[in-house]
Parts: structure tokens; sequence; C-alpha cells
């Protein structure tokens, strides 16, 4: 399992709903709390490693104190107010970290992994977190929600980025 990277086709498709929990869920959710930690993530959504889903997977240790990691399954935005300017990275996109406006405080709803509902208002690193990751879930970059002259500027990079993401398809198949 890797994580793909800027220019792979399945960064760009709406994840379908996981609607059972079985033993390969869990054990993908383990390998993404491990990829995550290794790559020094602080989230990372199934689409990322190849698996179009709606999961995500978040880091509480790197937001509160006794945080663990968790996952997140069909998350939902219900609403979002205030705005806030915060600077993304990506694990699909190295090396690119632009500001990104974004609502500053969100009601979201997801599933645990025991299957548990949960509807929570969340703000701060958390709300930028889960915003970021179920962007990912619909197809959507935080490139795609900066500026167009700022997406001009990182052009480059981002080609450089997806001809190697070719190369490394290219291996695989
Ligand atoms: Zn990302």
């Amino acid at each position: 399992m890797r994580v793909i990277k800027y220019g792979n086709p399945i960064l760009r498709m709406k994840a379908k709903r996981v609607e059972k929990v079985d033993h390969r869920i869990r054990q993908l959710v383990n390998e993404m709390i491990e990829i995550m930690r290794d790559e020094e993530g602080i989230g990372l959504a199934a689409p990322q490693v190849a698996e179009s889903i709606s999961l995500l997977v978040v880091d509480h240790s790197l937001i509160e104190e006794d945080g663990e990691p968790s996952a997140y399954l069909n998350p939902e935005i219900l609403a979002a107010e205030g705005e806030s300017v915060f600077e993304e990275g990506c694990l699909s996109i190295p090396d690119v970290r632009e500001d990104v406006k974004r609502p500053e405080v969100i009601s979201v709803r997801y599933e645990d992994i025991d299957g548990n509902i949960h509807e929570k208002k969340v703000d701060g690193l958390l709300a930028r977190v889960l915003q970021h990751e179920i962007d990912h879930l619909n197809g959507i970059l935080f490139v795609d929600r900066i500026s167009p002259v700022k997406k001009k500027m990182i052009q480059k990079k981002l080609k450089q980025i997806a001809a190697e993401e070719r190369e490394a398809m290219a291996q695989v198949a």
C-alpha cells in the first residue's frame, strides 16, 4: 500500500459509502493509521491509498492531549460557519503548502468503526483536517481551493508530481 499522488485519477473519484464494517475495513483502517504516522500526516483519506470509499483517519494525538488515531466512516458536513485561513499540505501533493480559506466551525456527522453514529460541532485544527479529508472523499484537493494566481505559480510542481505518479502507476501495472 502506498499514498497515491496528484494526477492519479482515483483522487478525483467520488468515494462510495461504507455499508458494513468487516474485517477488510478494519484492516484498512489499521494500515491507514500506520501510513499516516509513518508519513507524519495528521489525516489520511482512503482514496489516498487507492481505496475509493468514504473513510478517513485522523491522528487526534496531534490535536489534543490523550488523543488517539481514529476512523471516520461516511462523514458528512451538516453545517458550516465563520471563516479562517490556514496553510495546508497534503501527503498526495508533496512539498506544496498553500493558504486555504475554509469555514472555521463545522457540524459533522459520521460513523465510528463500531457503527455508532456521532454528530458533533468542531472547530480549530480538527475542523480544518476534517474538511480537507472530506474533500478527498468528494474528489476535491486543497489546490482546487487556492486562488488561480497561486495555482498558476505551482503548476510546474503539480505537473512534475503528476509525471512521477504516472511512472509509479506504470510500474504497478
Ligand atoms: Zn490531502
